[in-house]
Order: C-alpha cells, then structure tokens, then sequence
C-alpha cells in the first residue's frame, strides 16, 4: 500500500471535510521511508502566488484580477489559519483546554430575508476564500465529522487523515504503513534498552 502523493488523491472524504483535510496537508512533513522511497515532504503554500493557485483549485477563487491576487498578508494568513488547524488536529489535543488556538478571523454577517438567513462573509476575494475553509471546520463540528479528522500520531508523518474505522479510534493515517513502522521501531527500543 502506497501513501498518497497529494491529499487530493484521497477520495473517500464526507462533504466538507476534504476542504480541511487537503488545507491542513498542504504542510507535508512526511519523511518516512515506503517501498523503498524516502518521502521528502513539500509545502505547497510557500508563496502568495502558490495560495492564489491552490485557492482556485478547489474553487475557492474566481476570475484573475488584480482583487483576486493574493499578497503576503494573505499568505501570513492563510499559515496562521493552517498552523491552528493542524494543532487543534494533533490527536490528544481535544483533551485539554491550552489545545484551543484562536483563529484571528473577523466576519462581517448580513442577515436578509425572503429566502431566509444568509451568511455573506464581506473581505476581498482572498480573505473571503480563506474564511470558507474556517466555515468548513465550522459546518464539521455541527455535523459530527470534525472529531474524526486527526493528524498521524507517528512524528514522521503527521498527516492529517478522516479516521473512517466505526469506533473512530485510529491513531495513525494507515495502520500498515504508520502502525506498522511505529510498532517496529518500539519493539526495537524494548531490545536495545
Ligand atoms: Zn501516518
């Protein structure tokens, strides 16, 4: 079993969820060997211009004007919100109240009628994009699916998966590949302690 190369690789996410999860694994610091190959990690949000492209991957950003582009106030921005996520990910964290990182975001909601209540978040194109992500998390929380996405407790991956097992209790991204490699190199601790 190969992991994946990018998180858009992986398919089998609920609605919503995999807004957040190829968000938090933008950040790949995978360094662990599979078949053979080292993985050697990459950051896809190194520059504004790479925000820009990922934001219009998943259709987040329309149209390319000079509103659309972003600037490294975007960027500062969209690390912060990133950094937060994958903390608030780290498996363990929910446990204790210092695990809540405050994500700086200010919205401005207006409320209409006839149709109903709608939420319109009023910042420029960037910032408007970059708030859809922290509506994902919220939109997760209201239903049910946030507490299964995690980040791999092996310190050479630090993944971020959707745990899809029934009783929602995995600890790593694959048990094969992570479980497996962890397991190993405990028992080899054990035999040189
Ligand atoms: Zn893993």
């Amino acid at each position: 079993m190969l992991p994946p190369t990018r998180a858009e690789d992986v398919t089998d996410l609920p609605d919503g969820i995999a807004l957040l999860h190829h968000f938090a694994n933008t950040e790949d610091v995978r360094g662990f060997v599979s078949h053979g190959r080292r993985l050697t990690g990459h950051d896809d949000l190194a520059t504004p211009r790479d925000l820009e492209r990922w934001l219009r991957k998943h259709d987040l950003l329309e149209g390319d004007t000079s509103e659309t582009r972003a600037h490294q106030g975007h960027l500062a921005r969209a690390l912060a919100l990133r950094t937060a996520l994958r903390a608030v990910l780290r498996q363990g964290v929910e446990d204790s109240r210092d695990g809540a990182v405050a994500v700086d975001y200010s919205f401005n909601v207006i409320l209409t009628g006839g149709h109903g209540a709608q939420l319109t978040i009023a910042a420029d194109p960037v910032d408007t994009a970059l708030a859809h992500i922290v509506m994902a998390a919220l939109t997760a929380t209201a239903n049910g699916t946030w507490h299964r996405l995690k980040m791999c407790l092996a310190p050479d991956c630090q993944w971020i998966f959707y745990d899809n097992s029934r009783p929602g209790r995995a600890k790593w991204c694959s048990p094969q590949l992570c479980g497996n490699r962890m397991k190993t190199q405990a028992y080899r601790r054990r035999q040189t302690a």
